[in-house]
This record gives structure tokens, sequence and C-alpha cells, in this order.
């Protein structure tokens, strides 16, 4: 099997690269839109220990929206079950970034991996404490998943995306104005662009994904009951207005973000992280989506089977 599972992560590489079919770098966050589209990696952990990789495997890249798995996995652990009192756990039918919904919802967003949820989320990380040791909980918990201290975050494309996030300012004082904002929105705000800003390369992430997946071997850090969770969440919420589609296609969970990056669990089997940062029209990887269908269909790998 593992010979096997890498010489296909080889030809897709070559396939990928060769069809030169990348779809359109992030472009509302400067730092973002200066990243050549045409770049793949592919990493996947397996069970004790062994990861196999083609491509760009180790270069990193901003995984954005993939840190709202692992800020939920902290929130969970701080103050549990109370949190869906704020965020729901619903798909949400609307782009990522939507004020309308936020309207729509009275202040209370659909799931924790839409913008407006993750503000909610990285709000209660930081409530009470400073926004650096916020942010020291997450990196902590992604370099303890990953068996990994070189996690860092990139000061450059936060500052980028503080100077132009006018949405997401706007979803967050729109959570104030709704009461469901505990801080004031700039200290969550700058928390939330720094968290996003976190860059791991495609081994790193897998390594991180571990703790979802459940593979025998790695830190024990989320029981099984809020892996289980996190991943249900993934499933129908994780690619945005796109989810239905990811899920029929690819049969496993998954959390996409703006950087191109995807993380993909097959519980109990695997932990895959791919990166390839031309989007499709929903904001999620062009070619990382095909990647991981592709993946699915050669592997067998489905939470239906
Ligand atoms: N930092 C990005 C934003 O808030 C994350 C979005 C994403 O990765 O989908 O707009």
């Amino acid at each position: 099997m593992t010979q096997a599972l890498e010489d296909f992560l080889r030809r897709l590489d070559r396939e990928i690269r060769a069809a030169g079919d990348w779809g359109e770098v992030a472009d509302y966050i400067p730092e973002l839109a200066r990243i050549d589209p045409a770049q793949f990696g592919i990493a996947v952990a397996l069970p004790g220990g062994g990861v196999l990789t083609a491509g760009q495997a180790g270069q990193r890249f901003s995984i954005q929206s993939v840190s709202k798995v692992f800020s939920l996995a902290c929130v969970l652990g701080r103050i549990g079950e109370q949190i869906w009192t704020r965020v729901g756990r619903e798909p949400s039918g609307r782009r990522f970034d939507s004020i309308l919904l936020l309207e729509q919802e009275q202040g209370r967003p659909h799931n924790p991996f839409i913008n407006a949820g993750a503000l909610v989320t990285t709000d209660e990380l930081v409530t009470g404490r400073a926004p650096k040791e916020a942010l020291a909980e997450i990196l902590g918990f992604l370099r303890a998943a990953a068996e990994d201290d070189d996690i860092h975050i990139d000061k450059a494309v936060a500052r980028s995306e503080t100077e132009t996030g006018y949405r997401n300012v706007a979803l967050a004082n729109y959570l104030k104005s709704f009461g469901n904002l505990k801080n004031a929105p700039e200290i969550t705000l700058g928390t939330y662009f720094h968290q996003c800003a976190i860059e791991m390369s495609c081994v790193q992430l897998a390594r991180a994904g571990r703790v979802i997946a459940g593979l025998p071997g790695t830190p024990q850090m989320l029981t099984p009951l809020k892996a289980r969770r996190i991943s249900a969440l993934m499933m129908m919420c994780g690619h945005y207005d796109g989810s239905g589609d990811f899920a029929f296609r690819v049969g496993l969970p998954g959390k996409s973000g703006v950087g191109g990056g995807i993380l993909l669990i097959a519980p109990g089997r695997a932990s895959i992280a791919i990166w390839s940062p031309g989007l499709n029209g929903y904001g999620n990887s062009r070619m990382g989506s095909y990647a991981a269908e592709r993946l699915a269909r050669e592997t067998g790998w489905s939470v239906f089977a």
C-alpha cells in the first residue's frame, strides 16, 4: 500500500503540473496576491508516524482558514460545549465572509468555519488574556500536534490583512452590535488576522491533523468525541458554500483556506495536507480539491465506506 500510494502521489504531482490549470490566487489580501499559483504539494501522514510526500510538500504557505479547525479545538478545550451558545453548527450555503448571512442569523453565526463564526471562537480564546497568549495557545497546540516547534506566524501576511481586511472589520463590528463579541473588535480582529497568518508546510499540517484523524501513535490531544465532532463540522462546513460539492466528490472531512491549503481527514487511516494556491470560485484550492478527489478514489478512503 505504502509504495503504491507513494507512486500515485508522484503521478498526481506530474499530472497536475502538466495540466497547468491552476485557478487564481486570493487577491483581497495583497501579500497573498503576489504568490505564484503554479505550485502544488501533498503530504499524507499515516499510522505509525510515516509521512508520504510529493511536490512542494516542504514549502511553507499561509494556512489561513485551516487555522479555524485548531482554534476551535482550543476553545473546546477551554470552555467545551458552552461555545455553541454563541455559534451554530449548520452549513451556511453562503460566501465565507457573507455580511447578509450575519444579518439573517441575528449575530449568531451558522458555524465556526465561516469568518463570522471564527471571529466568535477567536474572541472566546482572547477573553481574559492578551492576544499574544491566545496566539501562543493556538501555536502551542499546532506544535505539539505536529511534534515540531518550527511553526510560526508570517508577520507580513498578518500586517497585510490588518491593513485591508475591511469585510472582517465589518463582520466584527456587526457581531459586537448584536452583543456577540466580548472584546473590542480590534482586539479580536488582530488576534484572528495573526492566527490566519500562521505558515506551515504540508508535512507539518498533515502531522498536526493526526490528532483529529485519531491516528495510532500520535499525541493524545483531543478526546475521540471531540475529534469526531470537529471532523463532522469539517465535512459539513469546511469548504464554505462549496462544502456539499466537496463532500460529494471526496467523501472525507476537509478544511480549506484562501492560502490554497486543505487539511483532509481519513479517520483512523490518514491525515492529509494539500497545497496549491490557485483558487476556484468558492475560494477553495482548485488543484487541491482535485487532488483530494483523486486521492480518495485511489485509496478508497471515505467516511461512507
Ligand atoms: N484570513 C482570511 C479571511 O478572513 C481567511 C479566509 C479563508 O481562508 O477562507 O478573509
